[in-house]
């Protein structure tokens, strides 16, 4: 096991990252940028060292620095979290040349996992269900009109090295592909230093579907899946799970552990669907890392994933088999982002006040304290609400109880957005799409 790691990373998944490490007996250091060093994770840190930058981002995205700083600590291994280098084959690839263990997947593994028109192609290979698309790069409007035929409307233009959903555009006739490729080409260059783009069926009134899987490099099993339709921007807000039948969570279970060990994964990893109105699955990514929302599943199935992912790295086989895991009720994850609920503008500021809930079945993941100052330079997530239930129905109730007990003040949170939602027909009756905020502007007005 290791002695010490480096969490290269910030907030509220580095303080989860630090509390897991120090459970399994090995210390906690931590980078930090100016303006969070008073942060918790920092605060809790055996080690930390500051990587003061005039952009507060690149504290977290210089890799040379990162790599100096996890050297002059002594660290066997690094834990990205999500966002900042995460996914960055580059970084792994430097870690690897250092000698210093990357608790994730190798960085041949996140190269091909990063290129959507790869990671289509592997997966379709394994055996999963990809929606009908381009298997190369798409760069004229000919082609794209050619293959949007063969498709049939309406289509989806993607970037290849895509995230966010940046640069994504929706094609309806053959008339607007000529801007609509330009559009999406351009925002990829510009976000990911990549132009190259891909075109796939777009699939209407869908809902996103995610299973969470980890594997040893030979063997994977999954977690099961989490529902994450409640998106703004194409961004989660709210997570819940379950959400399949026993028979559809096995069938499309044993497909992600197939796609996963045809490719040598070895890690945490999710793999994200989207499910037609017929109930038809369609590949969309691999997320190459812990996610947000890991804690609904953590809740369910009581595995700590993160742990899990540690021992994994470094060098256990996968301790469990795909029968030990069990799903008990329900579990509901809202998102506390300091925004605006109705614009999701940033809404960065020092909380004078902070209290989150407690009580049977609730859990709260957070770097917020009272006096904290939210940056408006980094995500606006300041805290993780989840709230467990014997099933959906208690989950929804204890949830309505426990969010009104939530006091921020000093930033605006989009817990009054929540709050209407656990109230709303469509979301009771489980009638949700990605397009559920749209559809429902009536939850804005709160
Ligand atoms: P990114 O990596 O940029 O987040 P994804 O491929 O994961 O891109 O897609 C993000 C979101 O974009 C999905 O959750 C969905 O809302 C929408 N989307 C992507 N592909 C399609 C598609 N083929 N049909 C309909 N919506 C899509």
């Amino acid at each position: 096991m290791f002695h010490r790691v480096l969490v290269a990373n910030r907030g509220e998944i580095a303080l989860r990252i630090g509390r897991a490490l120090r459970s399994l007996g090995i210390e906690v250091c931590m980078i930090h940028g100016r303006e969070d060093r008073l942060s918790l994770p920092v605060r809790f840190a055996d080690d930390a060292r500051g990587i003061l930058r005039d952009n507060p981002l690149d504290s977290y995205l210089d890799i040379e620095a990162v790599i100096a700083a996890a050297k002059s600590m002594g660290v066997d291994a690094v834990h990205p979290g999500y966002g900042f280098l995460a996914e960055n084959a580059d970084f792994v690839r430097r870690l690897e040349e250092e000698g210093i263990t990357f608790i994730g997947p190798s960085s041949d593994v996140i190269r091909l996992l990063g290129d959507k028109i790869e990671a289509r192609k592997a997966m379709e290979a394994a055996g999963l269900p990809v929606a009908k698309g381009s298997s190369e790069p798409v760069s004229t409007s000919e082609e794209a009109i050619l293959l949007a035929e063969e498709i049939g409307y309406p289509v989806i233009i993607k970037a290849a090295a895509g995230g966010g959903g940046i640069g994504m555009q929706i094609v309806h006739e053959a008339g607007e592909f000529t801007s609509a490729l330009k559009l999406c080409q351009s925002r990829a260059r510009s976000a990911f230093g990549d132009d190259r783009v891909f075109v796939e069926k777009y699939i209407e009134g869908a809902q996103h579907v995610e299973f969470q899987v980890l594997a040893d490099g030979k063997r994977a099993i999954h977690f099961g899946e989490r529902f994450c339709s409640i998106q703004r921007r194409h961004q989660k807000l709210l997570e819940e799970g379950p959400w399949l039948t026993e028979e559809v969570r096995a069938d499309i279970g044993a497909k992600v552990c197939a796609g996963a060990e045809a490719v040598g994964y070895s890690g945490l990893a999710t793999f994200e669907f989207l499910r037609d109105a017929h109930g038809d699955f369609y590949f969309l990514e691999v997320n190459p890392r812990v996610q947000v929302e890991h804690t609904v599943t953590e809740t369910i199935t009581g595995h700590d994933l993160v742990e899990l992912g540690i021992r994994v790295a470094s060098g256990e086989a996968l301790p469990l088999n795909q029968n030990e895991i069990e799903f008990t009720g329900h579990a509901i994850q809202f998102r506390i982002n300091a925004e605006d609920p109705r614009t999701f503008i940033p809404s960065p500021g020092r909380l004078w006040e902070c209290h989150f809930p407690g009580g049977v079945g609730v859990r709260v993941d957070t770097h917020a304290h009272i006096g904290y100052d939210m940056p408006g330079c980094f995500d606006s997530l300041l805290a993780k609400v989840i709230v467990w239930g014997e099933d959906r129905d208690q989950a929804i109730r204890r949830s309505r109880a426990v969010l009104s007990e939530t006091i921020l003040d000093g930033v605006d949170t989009v817990v009054p957005l929540h709050r209407a939602i656990l109230d709303e027909r469509d979301f009771l009756d489980r009638r949700v799409t990605i397009r559920y905020l749209e559809e429902h502007p009536g939850l804005l007005g709160v």
